[in-house]
């Protein structure tokens, strides 16, 4: 009985306060951050692997914070897509990207959280970017990942359906990594799968992992995919995927994520 009551008394904890407190102040300097533009954005080379040339472009998003420096997305998107703030920022990364492309040239790739499709704008925002800066809408490729596939479907399949139909391009990022991959292959638009970079870092090392590797290969190809390797470290990593046709390789040997000015010198002073 004593011991009942002793559990129900809420005790005051004023760390919990200043933490919510330090978590608004969080997302109002984001949303501030966003409405600005203040936010960066790095652009890593996608090599076409067969024709040995850089020919995309995925766009990353970092925040420069006022105190914390230049954070990483798994520091803020989170945060974003909890306080509703993620449809903006993505909308937002990809505007810029779209401007940027100009300088960078070739394919551009972008990031859309699952939050983000469920913007009730987004599809006519994807549209007025490319009208904007008359980008051609098959130079875009829209990143989703397969968690972002599982809840209601309905509401923003149709818009990936019309934006593909105009020529935009859809890649299943993380593929791999769970859920029923499969399955999510016959039910959405998909163009291209991107491997997760964990089954990449065993190319080498673990016999199993390079059967399933060459196995998703495999299956994109009998789905009439393109594939695209990601965490690509190695030339022993390159080397092993350009035997077993994988397509696009992305990754720290291939170049850094850079801000535009470095992007296009870097991609250019490297033979493969
Ligand atoms: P992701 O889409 O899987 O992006 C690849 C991540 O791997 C990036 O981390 C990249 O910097 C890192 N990476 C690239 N090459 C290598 C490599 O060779 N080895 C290793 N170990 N890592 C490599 P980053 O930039 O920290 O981004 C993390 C995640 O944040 C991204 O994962 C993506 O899911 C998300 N993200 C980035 N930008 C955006 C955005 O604009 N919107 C949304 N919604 N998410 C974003
Ligand atoms: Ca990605
Ligand atoms: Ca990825
Ligand atoms: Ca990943």
């Amino acid at each position: 009985q004593a011991k009942q009551a002793q559990t129900q008394v809420a005790v005051y904890d004023p760390a919990q306060d200043i933490n919510s407190l330090e978590r608004l102040e969080t997302i109002q300097r984001l949303r501030k951050t966003i409405q600005e533009g203040r936010f960066l954005i790095q652009y890593q080379p996608i090599l076409n692997i067969a024709e040995r040339y850089i020919n995309k472009w995925e766009a990353l998003v970092r925040w420069e914070h006022p105190t914390r420096g230049l954070l990483r997305p798994a520091e803020f998107v989170p945060l974003a897509e909890e306080s509703g703030l993620i449809g903006e920022l993505d909308l937002a990364v990809l505007k810029q990207a779209v401007q940027d492309q100009k300088r960078l040239g070739g394919e551009l790739t972008i990031n859309f959280s699952a939050v983000t499709l469920a913007h009730p704008n987004w599809v006519r925002e994807v549209v007025r970017a490319l009208v904007d800066e008359a980008l051609q809408p098959s130079l875009l490729w829209l990143e989703i990942t397969e968690s972002a596939l599982l809840p209601e479907r309905q509401k923003w399949l149709g818009g990936l359906v019309a934006l593909r139909g105009l020529g935009v391009r859809v890649a299943l990022d993380d593929f791999g990594m769970g859920y029923s991959s499969l399955a999510h292959l016959k039910q959405v638009p998909v163009d291209l799968i991107k491997i997760d970079k964990s089954f990449v870092a065993e190319i080498g090392l673990s016999q199993t992992s390079e059967d399933i590797l060459r196995a998703m290969l495999q299956l994109a190809s009998a789905f009439g995919l393109k594939t695209l390797a990601e965490g690509v470290e190695n030339r022993t990593q390159l080397e092993w995927l350009a035997r077993h046709g994988c397509h696009y390789a992305q990754g720290y040997y291939i170049g850094l994520p850079v801000a535009v000015e470095q992007a296009v010198e870097a991609a250019f002073t490297k033979a493969y």
